[in-house]
């Protein structure tokens, strides 16, 4: 029977140390000198999270310092590459603090490439910088482990544990620890949600010998959307999943190759095919929102989702594949090796495959290809809880007075856990999470965490349901008819390739080239109650498989609140991202708005609604230059160190 270990009078509980829960416990701790700051993290805060295995770019910093971009530049791009679909106080608020974190890592030893002219950062794009960022993760988590009272690898927290004398109030979390098998309470004032994304719950293009390469972290398994979703929090933007152009079957990412290496694609015939596709595409999205003309304006990008457009129209016009044209920038010595520095600095996977399968870019274009899709709230998309904004500049229906905190009450939320917030990427995450334990704090201090209880009850009932999975596999292990087949139950990787599938053909997978419909996703939503049913039943024959059975049931939330959001948007929003064929046109008359639902944790019942997506910064363009007419976000430098205005 497995241990049970208590950890009383948490002030901040920070579930999953990513770059969100990391920059939670730095600030956590300037803004609470005296608080009790505990971090539970899946992995190894070291080597956790979507930044894990390194990044070659820190791709979200304005420059104000060097009079590059001001906030509201960046809010204007992005609200442009999302379709318009975009918190923007959130965003604006982010971004006018993200200079200063960045800044940080760089005090702390984060090695970033400078201009030798200028003396500026050096830029890969207009918002990128780049980075010798193999030891990113481990830099940033020191700051983290410094500030915090305990750090606890290891523990995959499955649930939420709420307040049993307040209705809809956080009072904790429980999980397991996937070493030990100890059954782990942390009992807090404020939990801030800093888990991942979902990888994997759309069937990925790599099977059999490639499985498990995807684009994001193969580990990132929802659970930012698991445990909000089961408390009971409201979701934003669920429908909003991302489709990644990358080199293909090594994910490798293409920013730099774009924007550094002034590389460009073409079709198997040699020939330049997006501008082509832009005519058609315009009569579905109007043109306010592809405006090719326009585009030499930075401010006024072809989105992402429009690029993966033209990539899809042609493959299926029978002109694939697309070629990256590496072979001219490769002839250029230096913009060779920034190419595999590129990728040794992040993606080792794709100089692995390259080299395995004799590809060589100076010689050969290496292929693109469209990825199947994701959940997540930080790259170019964003799906997440619906949170509060910062008081200066947040509407009233995006303000109930603490910013980055959900509709449930002391539970916040940093990185992928917030939605409304696309293009934050790693420092952007980081600095939500400083965002979010600094109104953690003020939640605290202003005395809205007192008289929390929490019954044994809820402790025992949740200890029973973690372990379930292995007491079934206990019961029933000696039933087992051939090889995995068993009677009374599935087991995790039965389940996972059962939501991949149905997720896959009805939800808009890369096999039906990103299209659904109403019918089909009613039926992908009857499979899925199916499914439920039987994970009540999922088998665990060890600590590692009840791991990916919790990890399963996370990806099963998030993949239930993705088809209820897609079924309530009716248009199609994003082409290139997803398909209505019942709604092929982006429809601003009716859905000019943000989409927000709630699963009665009770009943597992979906209530939807629409919320306002008010446009708060203007459409034109100011330089930095001009900043001292701007508000206090533009303020020379950004506040330094801790000190979030
Ligand atoms: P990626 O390498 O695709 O993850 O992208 C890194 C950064 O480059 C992100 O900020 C992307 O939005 C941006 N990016 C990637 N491709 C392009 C492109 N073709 N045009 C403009 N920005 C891009």
């Amino acid at each position: 029977m497995a241990k049970t270990i208590v950890e009383d009078n948490i002030d901040i509980l920070i579930a999953g140390a990513g770059l969100g829960g990391t920059g939670s416990a730095f600030e956590a701790r300037y803004w609470g000198k005296d608080k009790n700051i505990v971090i539970a993290e899946k992995a190894n805060i070291d080597r956790s999270g979507a930044v894990a295995q390194g990044l070659y770019a820190i791709n979200c910093y304005m420059g104000t310092r060097f009079g590059e971009n001001n906030p509201e530049d960046h809010v204007r791009y992005a609200r442009i590459d999302l379709m318009g679909m975009v918190r923007e106080d959130l965003l604006f608020d982010m971004a006018r603090h993200v200079d200063s974190t960045v800044h940080q890592f760089e005090e702390w030893g984060l090695p970033i490439m400078r201009d030798p002219k200028s003396g500026s950062y050096l830029r890969e794009g207009r918002w990128q910088i780049m980075i010798h960022g193999e030891s990113y993760k481990p830099i940033v988590a020191e700051a983290a482990k410094k500030s915090a009272d305990k750090v606890f690898n290891r523990i995959c927290v499955t649930h939420l544990l709420m307040d049993d004398s307040k209705e809809n109030r956080v009072a904790g979390a429980v999980g397991f620890n996937v070493r030990t098998g100890d059954y782990h309470v942390f009992k807090s004032k404020t939990v801030i949600v800093g888990a991942g994304g979902a990888s994997n719950i759309f069937r990925p293009r790599s099977v059999g010998e490639g499985a498990g390469r995807v684009w994001y972290a193969p580990w990132s398994s929802g659970s930012a959307y698991g445990l909000m979703i089961g408390a009971g929090a409201k979701m934003t933007q669920m429908e909003n999943r991302i489709v990644l152009a990358r080199f293909k079957d090594g994910y490798g990412p293409v920013g730099a190759y774009f924007l550094h290496l002034k590389t460009y694609t073409q079709n198997c015939n040699g020939e330049e095919y997006e501008s082509k596709w832009f005519p058609g595409l315009q009569k579905m999205v109007g043109k306010e929102y592809l405006d090719p003309e326009a585009s030499h304006l930075t401010h006024r990008p072809i989105p992402t989702c429009l690029r993966n457009h033209a990539l899809i129209n042609e493959i299926n016009a029978g002109r694939g594949p697309i070629h990256m044209v590496t072979m001219e920038a490769f002839q250029d010595p230096h913009l060779e090796e920034i190419g595999w520095h590129n990728f040794l600095g992040m993606t080792v996977g794709q100089a692995v495959l390259w080299a395995a399968t004799d590809v060589n870019p100076k010689y050969e274009n290496p292929e693109l290809t469209t990825s199947e899709p994701y959940v997540m709230g930080s790259h170019a998309t964003g799906s997440g809880a619906w949170c509060s904004g910062p008081e200066d500049v947040s509407p009233d229906e995006y303000f109930w007075g603490y910013n980055r905190m959900t509709t449930v009450e002391g539970l916040f939320g940093a990185g992928d856990a917030v939605g409304g917030t696309p293009h934050a990427f790693s420092s952007g995450s980081f600095t939500e999470g400083r965002l979010a334990a600094k109104a953690a704090c003020k939640y605290i201090d202003d005395g809205k965490a007192e008289g929390i209880s929490i019954s044994q009850e809820q402790i025992d009932r949740r200890k029973a349901e973690i372990f379930k999975p292995m007491e079934h596999y206990k019961v029933f292990r000696n039933e087992i008819v051939a090889g995995d087949v068993n009677p009374n139950y599935i087991n995790p990787r039965q389940g996972l390739d059962r939501l991949q599938k149905l997720m896959d053909e009805y939800a808009g997978g890369a096999t039906v080239n990103y299209m659904t419909n109403d019918k089909l996703l009613h039926i992908g939503l009857k499979k899925l109650k199916l499914l439920e049913e039987d994970l009540e039943k999922v088998a665990a024959k060890d600590i590692h498989e009840l791991l990916r059975a919790w990890e399963l049931k996370h990806r099963h939330l998030a993949s239930e609140s993705v088809v209820q959001h897609t079924l309530f948007r009716k248009e199609t929003r994003w082409p290139g991202y997803y398909y209505r064929g019942d709604a092929l046109k982006l429809d601003d008359e009716n859905w000019h708005v943000l989409t927000v639902s709630r699963r009665d944790p009770k009943t597992g019942e979906y209530t939807m609604e629409k919320a306002p997506c008010y446009h708060i910064v203007g459409d034109d363009e100011q330089s930095a230059s001009e900043k001292d007419e701007q508000p206090a976000s533009a303020e020379e430098g950004q506040p330094s160190s801790a000190e979030i205005a």
